[in-house]
């Protein structure tokens, strides 16, 4: 038996081989929009399923295989299929699983981008969110009933940087026979493997740490290969016949893959949000150095979250890795090899000190984005959640004081050097 891969290996290697015609070694840009038929029987066989093969560059192209066979490899998937953005992988995998009446329960605490999106857009779908508390699980139950389709968390939530016991949530959807999403985007599977811990769909926003440059957009969508569609009925989309495949059941057809294939063949091919070949040759280059920037990113956050619990000017940090956090017994249990790079801190000044600290910053970039080698800023109150009231500020974690870090992989002495000299001034 040749051994098992491990996963810095299988960041470089899963999926990908040299070209078969050009001896090419690095995976090339497919950059086309559609492929010959062999002939018309071939044609017929791709258009009705019965073969494997690619069509047109919105439904599969083989840059994006690439990157699905390595992101699947990863989170110990069965499959995955990779799109325009993190946001249109959620849109995808709900649009697979919903019917207008349908609900889902969300945590509370998520990426911003994902509360506006769940709230609004979904709406006009007809798909209503029910917002749940992580921290009690067991406060789920009392949000499901018969029209609940799955339950989304995200593993390391935003901003405040907090593991989610996915145990605890899994235990609450099996108990319901409904799936359960983890947005891995935050902790990435060098950290946390969701479905290890009984996630059945993992999802992503490739644009950040897999990616990992701040230079392409991506998303998406990992099926575990674990769930059973066909149980109850209630994911029709899965589980009866698609009269425009010849009256073929998905479910029945593709076993635990079905989801996968229901998201390209039905999701990607209607509603279109396909990633472009080059974003996925370059998040494909970002991914291969991902556990040597990913250990850097939560070696350095570790120091400048221990640097700033110690510093006059700031009132508390909210990093899992101070071992007087809330968070730290989960981190040590579900994430040893680190506590992420994304959280946020308190000023002892509010509202006027956070917009001079992120102005005075030099190192750091003052933007809207995350898990970038740069080292990144933002202060919520005054910019992303600016539009809310003071209370709703402080229920989403914005209060006028905190202020929300994305730690780099630059040398550590000049982060902590660039925040001494802009606290000094705020
Ligand atoms: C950025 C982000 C998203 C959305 O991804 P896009 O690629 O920006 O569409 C979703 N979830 C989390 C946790 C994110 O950080």
């Amino acid at each position: 038996m040749p051994r098992e891969p491990g996963f810095s290996t299988l960041a470089i290697h899963a999926g990908a081989q040299p070209d078969l015609t050009t001896g090419a070694r690095a995976t090339p840009i497919y950059q086309t929009t559609s492929y010959v038929f062999e002939n018309s029987e071939h044609a017929a066989s791709l258009f009705g399923l019965k073969a494997f093969g690619n069509i047109y560059t919105r439904i599969m192209n083989p840059t994006q295989a690439v990157l699905e066979e390595r992101l699947a490899a990863l989170e110990q998937g069965t499959a995955a299929v990779a799109v325009a953005s993190g946001h249109a992988a959620q849109l995808l995998v709900f649009h697979a699983l919903m019917r207008p009446g349908d609900n889902f329960v969300a945590a509370r605490r998520l990426y911003g981008g994902s509360i506006n999106q769940f709230s609004h857009s979904f709406r006009n779908f007809g798909w209503e969110v029910r917002w749940g508390n992580t921290d009690e699980p067991e406060s789920f139950d009392a949000l499901i009933d018969e029209r609940t389709r799955a339950i989304f968390i995200e593993s390391l939530a935003n901003p405040g940087g907090n593991f989610v016991d996915i145990e605890a949530v899994s235990n609450v959807a099996q108990r319901h026979g409904i799936p359960l999403i983890v947005d891995n985007t935050l902790a990435t599977p060098y950290l946390v493997r969701p479905i290890e811990h009984g996630a059945d769909i993992v999802i992503h926003s490739l644009t950040k740490f897999i990616g990992g440059h701040g230079n392409s957009m991506g998303g998406v969508v990992v099926d575990g290969g674990t769930f059973d569609w066909s149980k109850s009925g209630n994911y029709p989309m899965l589980s009866e016949a698609r009269p425009e495949y010849g009256g073929m059941v998905l479910h029945e057809t593709f076993g635990n893959f079905a989801l996968a294939i229901a998201v390209r063949v039905l999701g990607l091919r209607d509603l279109g949000p396909s990633i472009s070949p080059f974003n996925a040759f370059m998040i494909l280059t970002g991914l291969e150095t991902l556990p040597l920037r990913m250990q850097r990113h939560c070696d350095n956050a570790m120091k400048v979250a221990h640097w700033l619990a110690a510093h006059p000017k700031v009132a508390w940090v909210s990093y899992p890795g101070l071992p007087s956090d809330a968070n730290h017994s989960l981190y040590r249990r579900h994430s040893p090899k680190g506590a992420g790079a994304v959280f946020t801190f308190g000023l002892k000044d509010g509202y006027e000190a956070g917009i001079r600290l992120v102005e005075g910053l030099a190192l750091f970039s003052h933007l809207a984005n995350i898990g970038d080698t740069r080292s990144l800023v933002i202060h919520p109150a005054s910019a992303t959640h600016r539009q809310l009231t003071d209370e709703q500020k402080r229920a989403a974690g914005a209060g006028s004081e905190v202020i929300r870090i994305s730690v780099g992989i630059e040398d550590v002495a000049d982060i902590i050097a660039d925040l001494e000299q802009a606290l000094n001034k705020a």
